[in-house]
């Protein structure tokens, strides 16, 4: 295997990260046992236990889950793998803060900002080296939304046409007319940010507040080059996606009709079919590790995970923070949460 630190562990890791309660909220049903185990009373007042990978209480600062879940990533990514970093939760439950966070207050910069500003770092340094350990890099950035199926880009004009989704033997899955935009420095990098949040809360606008009902992917590219001579030659290619998902409450109590409804059960369905790929891919590498047959990942059962086809699975690493309220208000919708968290990882 050429990655043999990857041999026999699990392909996905799982963080919770638990948010302060509000002033006004009552703490309940939600417990921190340790850094790896939390408990919460499911809906049928059961108490039930979970182990993660990690668990980032309600006082771990933006820098505390940079390290648990994105300098170690980064990493990942420079030598070579795929790596998707989903934050999965409830509307309210920090998703938004984790990935991006306040982008005028450098203390508040959530994971993208903190990723790109490490990848930065690490280029410095490694084109700044001296004989056959001196590469280049190209980075580019792609930004879009996807809100009942219908793909939005980010980066592109604001009253862009939606996008549709493409495979082709060359490109492999691939969105068409997707701004791919070229960074050159961490400067260039926060641009990219800073457009992406500012066109999702204008959606967010006319969309009614219905944002939370959008998954938002943040895509980096990134090709690193050796310099032997005059020769140029790809050495890798990997990419990192940064994926803001829609807000996982179940909407079958809220009473919703008609489109809402609609709306409600096409998000449903692709959380749903996110937690199905995950879980399989689980399953495909234990299989695979005891000489079993390939399996069969429903990956075009959602746009999502057809998006995300080529980063998940094979020779990628997946990461999910799950973003839960420890409040007595929220406990059925945190330990839906927990469930699928545990259910995706499967220990
Ligand atoms: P989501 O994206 O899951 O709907 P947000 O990230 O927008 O939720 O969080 C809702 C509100 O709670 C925001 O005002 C955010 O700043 C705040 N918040 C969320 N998580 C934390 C946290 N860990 N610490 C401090 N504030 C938080
Ligand atoms: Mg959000």
């Amino acid at each position: 295997d050429q990655y043999p630190e990857t041999q026999g562990k699990c392909p996905v890791t799982v963080v919770v990260r638990v948010r302060p309660v509000d002033s006004d909220e009552a703490h309940g049903g939600f417990q921190q046992l340790s850094t790896t185990h939390v408990s919460i009373l499911s809906a049928h007042e059961h108490l039930r236990e979970h182990e993660f990978d990690h668990v980032c209480g309600p006082k771990s600062s933006q820098q505390d889950i940079f390290e648990v879940a994105g300098r170690p990533f980064m990493d990942h990514c420079l030598q070579g793998f795929n790596v998707s970093l989903f934050a999965y939760g409830q509307t309210s439950a920090g998703k938004t803060h984790t990935m991006t966070g306040n982008l005028s207050d450098p203390g508040q910069f959530g994971l993208a900002p903190r990723l790109l500003e490490h990848l930065f770092l690490q280029i410095s340094e490694a084109e700044g080296r001296e004989g056959p350990d001196k590469l280049k890099f190209t980075v580019k950035a792609s930004y879009l939304e996807l809100y009942k199926e219908v793909i939005t880009d980010l980066l592109g004009p604001a009253d862009g046409a939606s996008l549709q989704l493409r495979e082709d033997l060359c490109n492999g899955v691939y969105v068409e007319g997707l701004t791919e935009q070229e960074i050159l420095n961490a400067g260039d990098a926060m641009a990219v940010v800073e457009q992406g949040s500012a066109r999702r809360r204008t959606n967010e606008t006319r969309m009614n507040q219905e944002s939370s009902r959008s998954h938002a992917v943040l895509t980096v590219y990134i090709e690193s080059w050796s310099r032997a001579d005059s020769d140029v030659e790809c050495i890798r290619s990997s990419r990192l996606n940064l994926i803001d998902l829609a807000g996982s409450e179940r909407n079958t109590a809220s009473g919703a009709t008609g489109e809402r409804l609609r709306e409600a059960c096409s998000i449903n369905q692709s959380l749903t079919t996110l937690g199905r790929v995950i879980s399989e891919l689980v399953e495909a590498q234990q299989a695979a590790q005891a000489g079993g047959a390939p399996r069969h990942i429903p990956y075009r059962d959602s746009r999502l995970t057809f998006l995300l086809q080529d980063s998940l699975g094979g020779n990628s690493k997946t990461l999910i923070v799950a973003c839960v309220s420890p409040a007595e208000a929220h406990a059925a919708e945190t330990a839906s949460t927990l469930e699928f968290a545990q259910r995706a990882k499967r220990i």
